[in-house]
């Protein structure tokens, strides 16, 4: 495999070719083999794995959708029909000669017992991470020794993409769970080889344990959810905590609003932090990894440099399925190319990306691998709505998250849909609760929020209700949800 430094520098054209010999070796010898899921899909649409050849040809394959490896009542284990499944019959029936060469050449000197053991170190699931499960039940995706050896290179990969040039002495903040970012922030220091203290988030140890913590180890480095990190750094600020130590702060399990990092960063300035950089991450379950941005100025976004020896990104109309050109927006689609467990390919993400993908070199640390546009929105945010009697209404909730987070006089905030008087055949209504800052005169800014929210989405929240922080911090699960809930609908599903 190559070196990061080599793999991030190589021409477009030489990506391309390793994306593609990747992409045919991984069909045709792990996912069609071995994926019970994929092998009946492919069969179905009479897709041979030799059709494969580029990442052009991904296009014949249909997407996989969540709901797909949801378990039903009548399939209570669909998950498991997207691991990778190896056994005697099926690796003589598709592996090649030289393949199946190498696995006689490792029986003859290690013996049978050993050839075994290589194969499980491939194939066997020894570990796994599971989605937070905020809308459906969680779902787990497995990893073998071979996807634990690459959560380490994405760990070390996402470091280097951080610029750490100084040693990295780390505060993981993310909560103590069988989840992706918690994992992904500990590979990271081991394969950097550098120092992180997992504190376990909110749940494990108190936020003021926590903030202790930090004025102890006067970290370089905190990593977190954004909501989490912001109440946090709050918190420490009322205690006219020094946080001078602090270089980087990077965020994660969660989108990035715009407006953000400006809110962050005005805090800690005022906290003594000197220079400073803010840096998003992304990521999810069925991808097993994270990408990261690296550093630059605090109100610019340098993109996700993603890994293009382990994964194809498209972007697609989310509505026809048509595959968009680069920098256009869309939804994301990802394909593994190098992952044994679970696997899949062609994914939609429900994830939409203004501005898409971009494969130009990456101005700030001049990186040539494919980068995501760091704008990314869930799908799921955008709401049809019951405004009136007479039609529904697609309402853009990520346009709220973004206007409320850039508002400095806003502490926290939640958007409650709701049916009006809780009658389930009743219009829908919208309601936003605040904390706000001392010293903001509330219907001002009440007036204020109407006008702006008004003309950017075209709908007026029915109330907005001021709280205490306390209230609000409550409200919102701060202390003991992963994912700070800030959109809550409370429509009775049908
Ligand atoms: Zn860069």
């Amino acid at each position: 495999m190559l070196s990061w430094d080599k793999l991030s520098h190589l021409s477009r054209e030489e990506l391309t070719q390793l994306q593609n010999a990747k992409l045919r070796n991984f069909i045709s010898r792990h996912l069609y083999p071995f994926s019970p899921y994929y092998r009946r899909l492919f069969d179905e649409h009479k897709i041979k794995p030799r059709y494969i050849k580029s990442i052009e040809d991904l296009r014949i394959i249909p997407f996989t959708r969540k709901d797909d490896f949801v378990s039903t009542e009548e399939s209570p284990q669909k998950f498991r029909d997207f691991i990778l499944q190896p056994d005697e019959r099926l690796i003589k029936k598709y592996w090649g000669k030289s393949k199946l060469l190498k696995l006689a050449f490792i029986k003859a000197i290690k013996g049978k017992e050993g050839l075994k053991k290589t194969l499980e170190k491939e194939y066997r699931p020894i570990f796994l991470t599971a989605t937070t499960g905020t809308t459906n039940q969680p779902i787990s995706f497995l990893y073998s020794a071979y996807d634990i050896e690459n959560l380490y290179i994405s760990g070390y990969r996402l470091l280097e993409v951080f610029g750490t040039k100084e040693d990295v002495r780390a505060v993981n903040l993310f909560p103590y769970a069988p989840h992706l970012a918690f994992w992904q922030t500990v590979f990271a220091g081991l394969a950097h080889n550098e120092f992180v203290l997992s504190t376990g988030g909110g749940k494990t140890i108190s936020t003021q344990a926590s903030i202790d913590l930090i004025l102890k180890v006067k970290p370089n480095l905190i990593i977190g959810v954004p909501g989490y990190l912001y109440h946090l750094t709050r918190t420490a600020k009322d205690m006219a905590a020094d946080f001078s130590f602090i270089r980087k702060i990077v965020l994660g399990a969660s989108a990035v609003p715009l407006g953000f990092k400006e809110k962050l960063a005005g805090l800690l300035r005022g906290m003594g932090a000197g220079e400073l950089s803010i840096i998003g991450t992304y990521g999810f379950t069925e991808a097993k990894c994270a990408w990261g941005e690296c550093p630059t100025a605090i109100d610019a976004s340098s993109g996700y440099h993603t890994y293009p020896d382990k994964e194809i990104f498209e972007v697609i109309d989310p509505h026809t399925g048509e595959v968009k050109g680069e920098g256009e927006d869309g939804e994301l689609v990802y394909t593994s190319i190098d992952a044994r467990g679970s696997v899949v390919v062609r994914y939609r993400t429900g994830d939409l990306v203004k501005g898409g993908i971009t494969y130009a070199q990456c101005p700030y640390c001049k990186c040539t691998v494919p980068r995501i546009s760091s704008q990314i929105y869930r799908a799921h945010n955008i709401k049809s709505l019951q405004l009136s009697k007479v039609k529904g209404t697609l309402v853009n909730l990520n346009t709220f998250t973004q206007l409320l987070e850039a508002e400095r006089a806003i502490e926290e905030w939640q958007i409650e849909i709701r049916k009006k008087d809780n009658d389930p055949f009743e219009v829908d209504e919208l309601v936003i609760y605040l904390s706000i800052a001392s010293g903001i005169e509330p219907e001002g800014l009440k007036e204020k929020l109407k006008y702006k929210i008004q003309s950017a989405t075209e709908v007026t929240p029915n109330e907005i209700i001021i709280l205490t922080h306390k209230e609000m911090l409550e409200k919102v699960e701060m202390e003991v949800s992963h994912k700070v809930k800030r959109i809550v609908d409370k429509r009775p599903t049908n």
